[in-house]
């Protein structure tokens, strides 16, 4: 017998590692070598019949016992363990089952009922839209072109040639599963995977469908409607219900999931139900107060704006914001910050008006301080 490896080693977990820890520490290596995802690989099979059997030991207390004290020595015939050697062949299997149960329930995408005619959803499609920042805010109809699959009409999705049938598949016998038992150390061991003849279906064509090549399906390229909902997000995803790929035995078509994909806008940003944007005033309209108008989602807004507005101030405009998706009656807001523009070129006119201004409101041109310093403190 070749060198074996020591228990712990094997589940790769410390020498005072509890319960939970070997389970889990077990399961993993289950999963990553079990011969389902594995068929016909050798030494997968070993890695799997190792750990199957270092966890049989360690699992049960008082074989954990023994092999702490004498090693693999308390389980070889004529060992040095108390009560001689351990027989694989009589182990009770039952505390497997959980560990089992919950790895052949939780592969995904395995058919868990295991019968190949039942009718199954089709798989969801994903694709992407593009939206302007407006029709995301108010919601739009949209058409996209896809592709998808349909059921072959000429052989209604059987992949057999016109006026043939699929037949029962002899290796599975039509169940599409096959069972094979195979002695191991831990007892005989009953497995059970899809036919690799027929691949799980429990039939086989013998002649193929020569519109789909036997697969019993085409694909073409299709519009589908697409309703936006008022206030949909950027990577949020409007699910339309079975227009994903067709079902199987006659079962449902998946779902097609489009994503949405919101352009930024010129003058508006976002977050959540809220919309930003800035506006320009002029300094005298700042320091006047006026009239002014304010772009938002629903076009202009008349706003009075104060005397006295500070740049980089901030007003609320209660309900021109986005509408919830919930409920697009509800509105979120829109926030305005106010920047004042500040001239970059003045003429003449412009200057000494500025300065006669500057000099009516006590004279800080020229003063490094800013404070205002009078007539004479002003620069030429
Ligand atoms: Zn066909
Ligand atoms: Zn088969």
């Amino acid at each position: 017998m070749a060198e074996k490896r020591d228990y712990y080693e094997v589940l790769g977990v410390g020498r005072d590692a509890d319960e939970a820890a070997l389970k889990k520490a077990y399961r993993n290596l289950a999963k990553k070598y079990h011969p389902d995802t594995h068929p016909d690989d050798k030494e997968a099979e070993a890695k799997f019949k190792e750990a199957s059997e270092a966890y049989a030991v360690l699992s049960d207390a008082e074989k954990r016992r023994q092999y702490d004290q004498f090693g693999h020595a308390a389980f070889e015939n004529g060992g040095a363990g108390a009560g001689g050697g351990f027989d694989f062949s009589g182990f009770d299997f039952g505390g497997f089952g959980d560990i089992f149960g919950d790895l052949f329930g939780g592969f995904g995408g395995r058919r868990s009922s295991g019968r190949p005619n039942q009718p199954m959803q089709g798989a969801n499609l994903r694709t992407s839209i593009r939206l302007t920042f407006e029709e995301a805010v108010f919601g739009c109809e949209k058409e996209i072109r896809i592709n998808t699959r349909d059921e072959c009409e000429h052989c209604r999705g059987t992949g057999a040639k016109e006026g043939t049938k699929p037949e029962k598949c002899t290796a599975c016998g039509g169940s599409g599963q096959v069972v094979s038992q195979q002695q191991s150390i831990l007892g005989m061991m009953r497995s059970v995977r899809d036919c690799p003849t027929c691949r799980g279906k429990g039939t086989v064509i013998k002649e193929k469908c020569q519109y789909c090549h036997g697969t019993g399906y085409t694909s073409s390229s299709k519009l589908i409607k697409v309703s936006v909902p008022a206030g949909i997000d950027d990577g949020q995803s409007i699910r339309i219900r079975e227009k994903g790929e067709p079902g199987i035995n006659g079962g449902p078509r998946g779902d097609l999931l489009v994503e949405a994909v919101v352009s930024g806008s010129r003058f508006f940003s976002r977050e959540g139900t809220n919309i930003f944007s800035t506006c320009e005033i002029s300094m005298a309209q700042a320091a006047l107060g006026d009239k002014i108008r304010i772009k938002t989602v629903d076009g202009e807004v008349e706003y009075d704006l104060a005397p006295g507005t500070q740049p980089g101030s901030r007003i609320r405009l209660r309900g021109k914001g986005v509408p919830s998706l919930r409920d697009k009656t509800l509105r979120g807001d829109h926030y305005v910050t106010f920047a004042v523009k500040i001239p970059e070129k003045l003429n003449d006119r412009q200057k000494s008006a500025l300065l006669a201004f500057d000099e009516a409101m006590g004279g800080t041109v020229g003063s490094p301080s800013g404070e205002a310093k009078g007539l004479f403190g002003r620069k030429k």
